[in-house]
């Protein structure tokens, strides 16, 4: 049923990280638990109920479709729209009872009338940019002014304010956290207030645990990724990469491997063929650098990596046979992978290399040591998933 190129996601260290991030925050302090481009690659659905049945307040995506997918999973959980979604697409926003962003008090009158029409009141949190210049309300009285006639409209619920770090150093953070909460006191001096006020997210929450506020809004750190300046906390690594060794094959000196002959055998070697290539997520750019482990030992990964298949050398590795193991990211143990490493190989960020990891690539989800379910897109659709046979 399902592919030997797979992902593993160990829920047991999703939520050891989640606990202990709770753990670290005051208990006053909400969880936005981020889940946006597929949860970082482990897969939003798959994971989403692992984070709501252990304290998180609320999921959060980056676009409408992602809310929806969610929303088809699970009726009851809040989901947060962190991105802009555009006008003539807020209506399902309101039919799904989706929190969303917003930065324009024309938004927030759309809004504000769907919610009249549709008997609702729906969520919102304004965004005000603080100098990341993304998305936002832009720092200035003109805004304050829109803001206050947001707080004033009927049908519906301003639940929140927020902003976004450009981690681009300590004193240009602290201005950032200054400049917000002042915006925010010129807001609430009209009398209305948010219940919600929230402007960190992974790295911040933990660097700066007195910009917490009532809400933070971690994604990287649930997945076990740290790129902390300051301070510190014990996560577990969520993902790991596996596959399977599909071909093996003596070659002798001065043959080739792969398009346009970039690696030649200098001496007799022992080449492995694995069903894994850059459609998957394994970036291209690892062909002269990026390793995998086999047996508890490194193989280089050898000539160009095609779309759907790559090679390694494993002539230094006895016996590898078709059907071994062969990992491409793991914890670190036994020789393998880290996300940081492959990062560093795949000259890009931690992030990138989880997000990259296609929907072609089955997601297997272990709990307690054993499958708790498989969610192979190709085969199921996108929010169905394969339950554990005795369930
Ligand atoms: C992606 C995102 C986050 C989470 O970022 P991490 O660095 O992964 O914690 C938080 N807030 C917003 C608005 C985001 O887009």
């Amino acid at each position: 049923m399902i592919r030997d190129t797979y992902v593993e996601i160990n829920l047991d260290n999703l939520k050891y990280n989640l606990e202990n991030i709770l753990e670290r925050v005051e208990d006053t302090v909400k969880v936005v638990a981020v889940v946006k481009a597929d949860g970082y690659g482990h897969g939003a659905v798959g994971i989403s109920k692992v984070l709501m049945e252990n304290g998180a307040y609320a999921l959060g995506v980056a676009t409408l479709s992602e809310a929806l997918e969610l929303r088809a999973a699970y009726p009851e959980y809040k989901i947060f729209v962190m991105g802009y979604t555009p006008d003539n697409q807020l209506h399902a926003v309101v039919s799904n009872d989706l929190i969303q962003c917003v930065f324009s008090l024309k938004q927030a009158k759309i809004l504000s009338a769907l919610g009249k029409t549709q008997k609702k009141f729906p969520k919102v949190h304004i965004k005000y940019d603080t100098g990341f210049n993304r998305l936002g309300f832009k720092d200035c009285p003109e805004s304050i002014e829109a803001i206050k006639e947001i707080m004033k409209l009927d049908h519906l619920c301003v639940e929140g304010i927020f902003s976004h770090f450009a981690l681009a150093g300590d004193e240009a953070n602290k201005k950032q956290f200054k400049d917000f909460m002042y915006a925010v006191s010129q807001v609430e001096s009209a009398g209305k207030t948010f219940k919600f006020k929230h402007i960190c997210d992974s790295i911040s929450a933990i660097d700066y645990p007195e910009f917490n506020l009532d809400m933070i809004r971690p994604g990287a750190i649930l997945y076990g990724m740290k790129s902390f300046r300051k301070n510190d906390i014990d996560l577990k690594p969520v993902m790991s990469f596996k596959t399977k060794v599909y071909h093996v094959k003596k070659l002798m000196p001065g043959e080739g491997v792969s398009y346009n002959f970039k690696w030649k055998a200098e001496r007799e070697s022992v080449v492995a063929t694995l069903p894994v290539g850059y459609s998957d997520g394994l970036p291209r750019n690892m062909m002269e650098a990026g390793q995998v482990t086999i047996h508890g030992k490194r193989a280089p990964i050898i000539g160009v990596i095609c779309m759907d298949q790559c090679m390694v050398d494993v002539t230094d590795i006895p016996n590898v046979q078709v059907g071994d193991t062969v990992i491409l990211y793991g914890d670190g143990q036994q020789n393998t992978l880290t996300i940081e490493e492959a990062a560093k190989l795949g000259k890009t960020n931690k992030n990138e290399i989880l997000t990259r990891i296609t929907r072609r690539t089955p997601r297997v989800y272990i709990k307690n040591g054993e499958i708790d379910h498989i969610v192979n897109h190709l085969l199921t659709g996108a929010s169905y998933a394969y339950q554990k046979q005795s369930k």
